[in-house]
């Protein structure tokens, strides 16, 4: 049994292009059979289906390289690492993969979780007991004490609950890698930079070039691929030579990173809608904005921009993420932002950004070459928006532009449902903003006693 999908137009993600009068015909088994001019399409057969999205735009689903399932959308690192249960926080993470898809997403990569989070809930979806995204899972992040993930003082260190497994040695890291394969993971994710700085300023890479190149060559050889954190010039530069997969941020790279890139065929995930939103978003009560935070990542953000637009224009592809999980990228919300980030500040065009972010960004995914483009013997994994993004890419970002979402063939359809986040992330125990010193009290106007708490005697 077939079904035909009559399509108002038809953005294969194979051309820049949309078509009108197209038809899609998929088989029982999700895959599609025929793409093309509804003229020349197959004739339905007794028990076929058809689907008249005559006033929709057609699209392959989009993909996000960059969605960290098990952090529940956390205000804290604590929030991360510490307080819920891993069973809970599996449980949580399908919840959440599941609003991803309701906008859109039919596939995701979660690089870098706790446990076997990821890969249990791509498991979940992959058996069939849940609808939801297609995901590519991460393990734990290798880190060292100079990487992201290693936030704790050296007397704590990194709990066995956290989304980083800090690694002393090569033979750690070649020993992680083994087990984190054996579990199942679909790729290796590194934290090959964090927050440590040089006295000049420069981001120190947390492994030196020997160490990245062991490890990016054991996850090689044992047929997986590898995803680094890399803000900062060096990482950016040892993970190219290493011949890493997909870089994320790359944001001080210079020319000899380019040419360090081009020469590996590595990948850069620029995740810009997480700094974007940091910027756009936190008010100046928050501890983010007291640290002074937001200035610096104001700077950063316009420096990254003009970095990676000569990386595009050097021809290095770039896959879009969003870096959703934190409380300024909730699951299901901004994934499409990088999109509009893509056209308005990286100088994509609309047709380039949203083949970034289908068929370009399904080349990191797991069984990535039956994905991101809508082609016979490809999966019928398709979106039908209201409106065209070809003419504005910020659509996507609207729920409810987003009509019908197809997995393998298959509508979707996902319950809205809110949720409390005090109960179901905010455990972290910051209790105030400020500091209430008497000067400080008596520039807010507060009057202290204004609260009568003690009956007095009548
Ligand atoms: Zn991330």
């Amino acid at each position: 049994m077939a079904t035909h999908v009559r399509c108002g137009s038809l953005f294969t993600g194979a051309e820049d292009l949309a078509r009108a009068g197209q038809t899609l015909v998929f088989d029982g088994a999700g895959r599609l059979s025929y793409v093309g001019p509804t003229d020349a399409a197959p004739r339905t057969a007794p028990g076929d289906g058809v689907l008249d999205y005559g006033g929709l735009f057609v699209m392959p689903g989009l993909q996000d390289v960059h969605t960290h399932l098990a952090y529940g959308n956390a205000k804290t690192e604590e929030d991360i690492d510490l307080y819920q249960p891993m069973e809970f926080r599996a449980i949580r993470g399908l919840f959440f993969a599941q609003k991803c898809l309701a906008a859109g997403y039919t596939s995701i990569c979660a690089p870098g979780d706790a446990g076997q989070i990821s890969l249990s809930v791509r498991n979940a979806i992959d058996y069939g007991l849940f609808d939801g995204p297609r995901v590519t899972a991460a393990g734990r992040y290798l880190t060292t004490r100079q990487g992201l993930t290693d936030w704790y003082p050296t007397w704590i260190g990194v709990p066995d609950t956290s989304i980083g497994r800090l690694v002393t040695s090569r033979d750690e890291a070649i020993e992680e890698i083994r087990v984190q394969v054996k579990n199942g993971v679909d790729c290796i994710k590194v934290a090959l930079d964090g927050v440590q700085r040089r006295p000049d300023g420069e981001f120190i890479a947390a492994f030196n070039q020997g160490e990245i190149d062991a490890i990016v060559g054991e996850a090689h050889r044992l047929g997986r691929k590898v995803v680094v954190h890399a803000r900062g010039r060096e990482a950016t530069l040892y993970a190219a030579r290493a011949g890493v997969d997909l870089i994320f941020h790359a944001y001080y790279l210079d020319q000899e990173c380019i040419d360090a890139i081009l020469e590996s065929g590595s990948v850069i995930g620029p995740t810009l809608t997480f700094p974007r939103n940091i910027v756009d978003f936190t008010r100046p009560t928050e501890p983010a904005y007291l640290k002074g935070r937001i200035a610096d990542v104001q700077r950063e953000y316009q420096t990254a921009c003009e970095n990676l637009r000569k990386a595009r224009a050097a021809g290095i592809p770039m896959m879009t993420g969003s870096d959703s999980g934190f409380a300024v990228t909730p699951y299901g919300e901004w994934h499409a932002r990088e999109i509009e980030i893509f056209v308005n500040d990286l100088g994509f065009t609309p047709a380039a950004a949203l083949r970034a972010a289908t068929g370009v960004t399904a080349g990191f995914m797991a069984k990535g070459a039956s994905l991101g483009i809508l082609e016979p013997g490809r999966a019928a994994d398709f979106i039908a928006v209201a409106g065209s993004p070809l003419e504005s890419v910020a659509i996507l970002q609207d729920r409810t532009c987003i009509r019908h979402v197809h997995i393998a063939g298959k509508r979707v359809e996902v319950p809205e449902r809110g949720y409390d986040p005090r109960q179901v992330t905010d455990q972290a125990w910051t209790n105030w903003n400020d500091l209430y010193t008497r000067e400080r009290v008596a520039e807010l106007g507060i009057r202290p006693g204004r609260r009568n708490l003690v009956a007095q005697p009548s």
